[in-house]
């Protein structure tokens, strides 16, 4: 099971560089994008088991 990958909101790149932090908004470089560490350039993640996701999913069935 996969699912959109949040970081990249799917798009498989993202425009902050994998070495700079997370909470760090501000960085040297002459590139504006780079793959997605998280899905490897993707746009999909496995999704996580679907106990603690359920209530989420169920909001597509109304
Ligand atoms: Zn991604």
């Amino acid at each position: 099971m996969y699912q959109k990958c949040p970081i990249c909101d799917g798009q498989g790149i993202v425009s902050k560089p994998p070495y700079v932090a997370g909470d760090q908004n501000t960085w040297v470089s002459d590139r504006t994008s780079y793959p997605c560490k998280t899905c490897n350039g993707t746009g999909l993640i496995v999704a996580p088991t679907p106990n603690s996701e359920a209530k989420e999913a169920n909001n597509e069935n109304i």
